[in-house]
């Protein structure tokens, strides 16, 4: 099969990666160059856990961590980084308690550590007297922007051609900038808009990166609090601190300017209670989020003659589950998976709001 791959990020990497490998002809289309910094998916890291308030996602990590095991093998490097999650906040906080609910019930290994424990097993990592965490040791961070290239690497070693700074114009009869396809896979991340209103919303997202005195053993962190800031390790470039309550929703055609200063100055809050008082900003950085209402992924099928199929909704926290997407990209393109096999994710849209700009 001829299959025309829409993105290279994360998910379009991934599903070229794993199509290529079934021995399809592939082609991906990526705007800018690939690697670029104006989607979702650059940088150096990306948290990976099973600590997720909604077991579904939890239970689906089995799925990827194995998937993602077989990429490093085949990448001969290292993706994965396991240095723990510490998720925490105060006693009755609902999301921790649901996390700790949906770690149970899949009976994912995890701890109970209060500040003093915490402190002494996290690298110094700070909770106030009267907040707890839980500790996941099978958690850390995935080199993001290491991840992409192995995945085009890959690709491209079973023949797969990209096609960058090249702007796909995809078309209901299957063809991509007036070639012909048998398959269609859109991954557009926040350009999904392009292709199908599926309410989504691209949101404009900051991390910041801190020097701070603090030991190498620090886990990646989630606050559970309302604007759950995470937090990771420094690796080289200094600890990352975001936030994942969302930014604006915005153009993502627009250059999104300078990082928004008073968002900095609230990260930096967030360094010095976690990190200490001695912190300094290094540089800053933007990034795209693709916001569905519940947060769910998106997966279905676009009304075309040929099987076309998008991939989308990230809502912040689909780069772990990206080597899933390419999995089951390859599933669909098949025949052997249909969007319907995931409910929760297979939201149809009205007939009136499908079909491209
Ligand atoms: C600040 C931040 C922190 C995050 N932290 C985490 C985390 O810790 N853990 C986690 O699991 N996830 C995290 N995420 C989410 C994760 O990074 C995203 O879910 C993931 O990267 C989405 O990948 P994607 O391939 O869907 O989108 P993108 O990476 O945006 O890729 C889409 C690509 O499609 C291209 N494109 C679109 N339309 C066309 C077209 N017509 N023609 C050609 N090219 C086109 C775009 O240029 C783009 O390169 C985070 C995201 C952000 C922004």
């Amino acid at each position: 099969m001829k299959v025309a791959v829409i993105g290279a990020g994360a998910a379009g990497s991934s599903a070229a990666r794993f199509i290529a490998g079934a021995g399809h002809e592939v082609h991906i289309f990526e705007q800018f160059e690939a690697g670029h910094t104006r989607g979702s998916s650059h940088g150096t890291s990306r948290i990976i856990r099973r600590t997720y308030p909604d077991p579904l996602y939890t239970a689906l990590m089995d799925h990827a961590y194995a998937l993602w095991t077989d990429l490093e093998r085949e990448a001969h490097e290292e993706l994965y980084v396991e240095t723990g999650l510490l998720t925490f906040g105060l006693p009755g906080n609902r999301w921790l308690m649901d996390c700790r609910r949906s770690l149970t019930e899949n009976r994912v290994p995890f701890e109970e550590l209060g500040p003093v424990e915490t402190a002494r097993r996290c690298g110094g990592l700070h909770l106030e007297p009267d907040e707890y965490g839980l500790f996941e040791p099978g958690a850390g961070f995935l080199r993001a922007d290491r991840v992409i290239r192995a995945n085009l690497r890959i690709a491209a070693g079973h023949g797969a051609r990209l096609m960058d700074k090249t702007w796909a114009d995809a078309r209901p009869d299957g063809t991509v900038n007036g070639e012909q396809y048998d398959a269609v896979v859109v991954c557009a991340g926040p350009w999904i808009n392009c292709f199908i209103d599926l309410g989504l919303e691209p949101r404009l997202q900051h991390v910041a990166y801190f020097d701070a005195p603090l030991e190498r053993d620090v886990p990646v962190w989630v606050d559970a609090g309302e604007a759950l800031y995470f937090g990771f390790p420094d690796y080289g470039r200094g600890h990352k601190i975001g936030r994942h309550l969302y930014g604006p929703v915005v153009d993502p055609d627009e250059d999104h300017g300078l990082p928004d200063a008073a968002v900095l100055q609230e990260l930096g809050d967030v360094a010095r209670l976690r990190l200490g008082a001695s912190y300094s900003l290094r540089e800053a950085d933007t990034c795209l989020y693709t916001v569905a209402p519940n947060e769910d992924f998106r997966i279905g099928r676009l009304p075309w003659e040929v099987p076309a199929y998008y991939i989308s909704g990230c809502s912040g926290h689909g780069f772990k589950f990206s080597v899933w997407f390419g999995w089951l990209a390859r599933e669909l393109v098949e025949g052997r998976k249909q969007p319907e096999d995931y409910p929760r994710f297979n939201v149809t849209p009205s007939p009136s709001e499908s079909g491209p700009e």
